[in-house]
């Protein structure tokens, strides 16, 4: 039977961003994906914004690894050629009442180390981004946004150029624990051995560590999934920056905000909608709805101007009405599965710490070694 010293299971940006890590040390690298090709889910149906770090709990995975990966990722796309802008993001206060909140986020920002956040009043929120109609706003000015494509693509092209092999169309359906390490087994019945296997598998990450016998209940690892939709606006866009409404306590995501893409274009989302299956479509009835949150902000958006754009899912640890979970990263000894090493719950900001995400992986590979 083939044998290898390390499988990545799951070929989004996370897999991708740990392959190219840990090949620059290691060698006898298999990277699984069951899709054709590498970023057909959460990696590709985000908002690609390179966050800064400024709502995540202090000390949090979330909040060290997305203020890490923010300066990994900006000087990668700057060596790397890909294409990213540091627009800058405001959090905006409708009035009075939100200024409370926004101060909070000031000081969850800076005690996370982002430093360069500061508050504005109307004046200066207007002069910044004359067409929202806010009371008062944070400014991020280190918050941008990436494209996500070209960054998979240049992490997947570095991890092959270090001799990592890339599986596309291998699904995994179990993983056994062997003496020295794990078999694998894949949907077309091919298996072989690795002495170390990642798990960066994003919505099925719980039903992987399942394969390898971890009572995911127990662990308190099964994922509960939370939609999100896009409306994209049909006219040019009338921002220059991100723009984001206060967050609430229970929020699920970060809120309806407006994104803007690299060729410019505005989108409004993601909505967070807790669903029991992976169905990307955009049901056109919620038009509506996207109205009703952001028309105080955008007094000049017309119902008509919105139009059902992408989706994503996002893998959440917590479940409904539960509080925010951090991500889990993981080497599983303690379960009895050494060298098995988990990544479950990685939603936002996954995209931003995955820099980040395969330094602090490579440092537990080197540490079980
Ligand atoms: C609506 C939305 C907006 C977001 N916005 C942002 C943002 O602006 N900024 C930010 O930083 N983050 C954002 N995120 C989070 C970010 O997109 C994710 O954290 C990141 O993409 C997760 O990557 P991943 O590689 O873990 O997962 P995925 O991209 O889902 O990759 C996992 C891969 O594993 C594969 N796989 C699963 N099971 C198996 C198996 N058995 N065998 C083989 N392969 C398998 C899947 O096919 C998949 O390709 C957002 C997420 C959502 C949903």
């Amino acid at each position: 039977m083939d044998k290898v010293q390390i499988a990545i299971i799951g070929g989004g940006v996370i897999g991708l961003a740990i392959a190219a890590e840990l090949s620059r040390k290691h060698q006898d690298i298999v990277l699984l994906e069951k899709e054709t090709s590498f970023g057909q889910h959460t990696s590709s149906r985000n908002s690609e914004v390179i966050h800064a770090g400024i709502y995540y709990p202090h000390d949090s995975l979330k909040a060290k690894l997305c203020v890490a990966g923010n300066k990994l990722l900006y000087a990668f796309c700057q060596a790397n050629n890909v294409p990213c802008a540091k627009l800058g993001k405001l959090v905006v206060a409708m009035n009075e009442s939100e200024i409370p909140a926004l101060e909070e986020l000031e000081k969850k920002a800076k005690a996370n180390g982002v430093l360069d956040v500061y508050l504005c009043n109307k004046g200066a929120t207007h002069n910044l981004e004359p067409a929202v109609a806010a009371y008062a706003a944070l400014f991020s000015p280190s918050t941008g946004i990436i494209d996500s494509h070209v960054l998979m693509k240049v992490l997947e092209r570095r991890a092959e150029d270090n001799g990592v092999m890339l599986a596309y169309g291998a699904k995994v359906t179990a993983i056994d624990k062997i003496t020295a390490g794990y078999k694998i087994t894949l949907e077309n019945k091919d298996e072989f051995l690795s002495e170390i296997v990642i798990n960066s598998a994003g919505l099925w990450s719980d039903q992987v560590a399942a394969m390898a016998g971890i009572d995911i209940e127990k662990q308190k690892y099964k994922l509960h999934y939370c939609k999100g939709e896009y409306f994209s606006y049909a006219k040019p866009s009338f921002l220059q920056r991100l723009v984001y409404p206060v967050p609430e306590q229970d929020i699920k995501g970060l809120g309806i905000h407006a994104v803007i893409d690299l060729a410019g274009r505005l989108k409004f989302g993601p909505s967070a909608d807790d669903v029991s299956k992976i169905d990307y479509r955009v049901d056109a009835v919620h038009r509506e709805k996207f109205f009703q949150a952001i028309k105080d902000l955008y007094p000049q958006v017309k119902p008509e101007d919105l139009s059902p754009d992408q989706a994503g899912v996002r893998p959440k640890l917590q479940g409904p009405g539960e509080s925010v979970r951090d991500f889990v990263i993981k080497e599983e000894s303690e379960l009895g599965l050494p060298g098995f090493i988990d990544l479950i719950g990685i939603e936002s900001p996954g995209l931003t710490s995955c820099l980040a995400i395969g330094k602090y992986v490579a440092d537990v590979v080197l540490f079980y070694k």
